[in-house]
Order: structure tokens, then C-alpha cells, then sequence
């Protein structure tokens, strides 16, 4: 069975309506070689975006804990020079960002012309993480939706395009990697109290979370839902993704001066 990785703009999205685990029938190695083909043309493609310096893309990266939002940037950043890239990791807020509007912090964020941002974690935790916990009251909430779709299309109009991945895991494959981290001494460091309090709302999370991509799946600016229990089928569809993106874009080199060739001496 096919499995979409885009809603209809409008459309309800029920993340229980995803299978997580799907991987289109690959083996690991075949994602692993097709992952690294589109890497190596990932490369190329910032490198043009960074020479036509006129437009900008941001890659989204969503997920509950443990969804391979880290592991996702090392995938995409391997491939391409550091000097196309700015990854971004959204904390919760310092009371300085707080004294802001919810979208300053990430308005800072976005990246120039020519370079490809990568947010870890985003504008979104300001409809799931804030709601779920009730950091804000829902008529506060509840209006950040459209402030979003205004926020991205703004930024859409002056040159950027959005890639929105949700990691999407199932809460079995969260358990395993929740105790993998608890024992592994590599991993321990990444795990805290809030990680496991956050698994026990499993349930708020994904509502908010089907709200946030209903609302804010946009043509400006889609969601696309990423099966990511496999972790190779996640980097290999995040990988084609932002490879079409690249290509769609089609950056080209700025037009060469000749006359400079009669300069050199
Ligand atoms: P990590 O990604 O594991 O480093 O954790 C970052 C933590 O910051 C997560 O628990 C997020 O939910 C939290 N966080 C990020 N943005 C916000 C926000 N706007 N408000 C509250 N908490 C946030
Ligand atoms: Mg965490």
C-alpha cells in the first residue's frame, strides 16, 4: 500500500491515519544508496542557491522527542558545504525571547539569500508544546495558527521556501529509543525529566500535533507527514525532498562579467 507524504491543503490530517513505519518496500541498503545520490546532488544544488544569492529555503524539522530531528540535520548536513547552512535549534524560550512575539525569535532565524536553513524544532512548538502544557491560554493559541500561515507567507513572498517535515514515530518506536538513551552512556546527556513527562501526554501531543499540520498546511507552505520508525526511510525521504525542492528552484549562477577576462594581467 502507497502511503502520501502530502495533504491536500484544507484536508483534516489524523496522524493515526499514517503508517510510521512505512518504507515503500526498500531494504535498508537501497534507501542508504539512493540517500546518498541526492545528497551528493544536494551539494551541488546549495552551492548554485549560495552563488545566485536571491533566494533562501528553511527546512522545518517537527517531531516528538526521540523523532530523529538531529539525526535528520547530520543526514542533510553531511552532503553540503557549512557555509550554505544555518541550523537553528529552537529551546524553550529565554525570558528575553519571551518578552517578544512568539514569531520574533524565529523571524531572527530565518536565513539570507543564498543559504539553506535548517530549524530543529520551530514556530510549531508555539501551538503543540505551549498548548499541550498550557503555557498560554487557548485564545492566545488558538489565533497562532493564522499568525503562522501569515508569518510563512510573507516569508514566501520575499524568496524563501518552506520544506515542513514531521518525523512522524510511532509510541512503541519512541519507548525503544527512550531506553536506548537511558542506557547508552553516549546518549544519556540528551534525556531529561521532560521527555518522559512529555511521553506520558502521547496522546495530546499527537491531537495538537494533527491540529497544527491540519491548520497550517498551506500551498505556500505544506507539510509533508515523513514515516519515521526507519530511520534510513526517513533520511532517504527528507533527502528527495529537499533535493526536488532544490531542483524546482533551479538556483542558477549570476550572468559573468567577460570584459573581466581582458583585466588580468
Ligand atoms: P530538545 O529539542 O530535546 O533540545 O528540547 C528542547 C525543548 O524545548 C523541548 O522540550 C521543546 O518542547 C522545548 N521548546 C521549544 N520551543 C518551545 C516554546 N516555544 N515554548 C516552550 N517550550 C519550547
Ligand atoms: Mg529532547
Amino acid at each position: 500500500m502507497d502511503q502520501p507524504l502530502h495533504v491536500s491543503p484544507g484536508r483534516d490530517i489524523r496522524l493515526a491515519d499514517f503508517d510510521p513505519d512505512f518504507h515503500d518496500g526498500l531494504d535498508r541498503e537501497e534507501a542508504e544508496a539512493e540517500t546518498r545520490l541526492h545528497c551528493e546532488k544536494l551539494d551541488e544544488l546549495a552551492y548554485r542557491l549560495f552563488a545566485e544569492a536571491r533566494r533562501a529555503v528553511v527546512v522545518v524539522l517537527q517531531g516528538i522527542d526521540t523523532s530523529g530531528k538531529d539525526g535528520t540535520i547530520r543526514m542533510l548536513a553531511g552532503g553540503v558545504s557549512p557555509q550554505c547552512l544555518d541550523v537553528k535549534s529552537f529551546k524553550a524560550p529565554s525570558a528575553v525571547e519571551l518578552s517578544h512575539d512568539f514569531l520574533w525569535r524565529i523571524h531572527a532565524a530565518v536565513p539570507p539569500h543564498g543559504r539553506i536553513g535548517i530549524f530543529n524544532r520551530s514556530q510549531y512548538e508555539d501551538v503543540v508544546v505551549v498548548r499541550v502544557r498550557k503555557l498560554v491560554p487557548k485564545e492566545v493559541w488558538k489565533e497562532r495558527y493564522a499568525q503562522i500561515n501569515a508569518f510563512e507567507k510573507l516569508l514566501h513572498d520575499g524568496g524563501l521556501t518552506f520544506v515542513k517535515c514531521f518525523l512522524h514515530i510511532s509510541r512503541q518506536e519512541q519507548r525503544k529509543r527512550l531506553e536506548d538513551r537511558l542506557r547508552d552512556p553516549k546518549k544519556q546527556w540528551k534525556l531529561g525529566p521532560s521527555d518522559l513527562e512529555d511521553r506520558r501526554l502521547w496522546d495530546d501531543f499527537q491531537k495538537a500535533y494533527d491540529d497544527a499540520l491540519t491548520q497550517c498546511n498551506t500551498e505556500h507552505a505544506p507539510w509533508a507527514i515523513v514515516p519515521a520508525d526507519r530511520k534510513w526511510y526517513r533520511n532517504l525521504v527528507v533527502a528527495r525532498l529537499v533535493r526536488k525542492t532544490l531542483e524546482r528552484l533551479d538556483p542558477k549562477f549570476p550572468p559573468f562579467d567577460s570584459s573581466l577576462l581582458a583585466k588580468l594581467d
